[in-house]
């Protein structure tokens, strides 16, 4: 095929590589700078308590618009913050100002922060941690850091030391986007986690397919079995809520409820569902 396309086309095909190169070195660059003016925000988006409405936590995700106005995606960015080692130094600043934010949260409501698998290589990942706590005057018992699978897999007694040891200090564990990594069900049997996120891929199309609704089902009921949390991730209609409820589910998030929002809307979020939990 590429044969009959000619030499031509191996010419555009090069272009458009350098092309990509050209675009991906301007955008490190530019966040390498945006990371050194702190200029990315987290925002936060509610975890709801499924079984009497209220708020629980906020999820803290990381936000950047650049100084033209465009806002790249954290898909885009963490992952370059992944690959060229900016991940740390963005890290401690996300997560210095979400324990900021969050201390002007009742007690009772959490921070979920979310902890990237290349983190887990470094080995000075707890003390970063612990000193950003220490810093802010955050307690350790407010905070939950989010793990995917795949951070599990690279050097899995490493993994659990960094786990024993957050846990130890008081600091929730999160397996997140659970179902789609590698391994989930032997993750679920080697490490203690206190709540496993359902991956939104399953809870956007499970009503329309019943065996993926009985392996959401499933989930559910090894999370309780385990006596592990349940939270839904990516829950945007009413009808997959009372279907969730049904189930047992402990935790909702999603559109539904409320998007990403910053430090101050958040804030707002909290006072309006204290209200209305007030009048009925
Ligand atoms: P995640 O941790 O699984 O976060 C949930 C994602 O689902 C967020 O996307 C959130 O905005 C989105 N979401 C929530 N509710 C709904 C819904 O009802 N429908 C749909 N369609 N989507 C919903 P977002 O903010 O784009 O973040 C994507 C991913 O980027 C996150 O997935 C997380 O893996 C990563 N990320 C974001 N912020 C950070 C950060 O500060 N540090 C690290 N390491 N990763 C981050
Ligand atoms: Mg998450
Ligand atoms: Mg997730
Ligand atoms: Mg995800």
């Amino acid at each position: 095929e590429a044969k009959s396309r000619g030499p031509n086309h191996y010419l555009a095909f090069e272009a458009t590589m350098h092309e990509k190169v050209m675009v991906r070195a301007a955008l490190e660059a530019k966040l390498r700078v945006a990371i050194q003016e702190k200029a990315l925000r987290p925002f936060y988006q509610p975890l709801i308590d499924l079984r009497n409405g209220e708020v629980c936590g906020f999820e803290a995700l990381a936000r950047w618009t650049d100084k033209d106005g465009t806002s790249i995606p954290p898909t885009t960015f963490i992952a370059i913050a992944e690959e060229t080692g900016l991940i740390t130094a963005l890290f401690e600043d996300l997560l210095d100002q979400a324990c900021r934010d969050a201390l002007n949260w009742p007690d009772h409501i959490r921070l979920s922060f979310n902890v990237s698998p290349v983190q887990m290589e470094d080995k000075l990942l707890t003390t970063r941690i612990f000193r950003v706590l220490a810093g802010s005057g955050l307690k350790a018992q407010r905070l939950e850091i989010e793990i995917t699978e795949n951070a599990l897999i690279q050097d899995p007694a490493a993994a659990a030391a960094i786990l024993a040891e957050l846990h130890d200090a008081g600091v929730q564990i999160a397996l997140d986007d659970f179902g789609t990594g590698y391994s989930s069900l032997a993750q679920l049997a080697r490490y203690r986690f206190d709540k496993i996120k359902i991956d939104k891929s399953f809870i956007a199309t499970y009503r329309e397919d019943e065996r993926q609704e009985k392996v959401v089902r499933a989930m559910l009921g090894l999370g309780h079995s385990l006596n592990i949390q349940t939270t839904a991730e990516g829950i945007e209609e009413h009808r997959q809520l009372s279907h969730l409820l049904q189930l047992g589910c402990d935790i909702g998030q999603g559109y539904l409820f409320g998007k990403p929002m910053p430090a101050n809307e958040a804030l707002i979020f909290l006072e309006q569902r204290e209200k209305t939990a007030a009048v009925g």
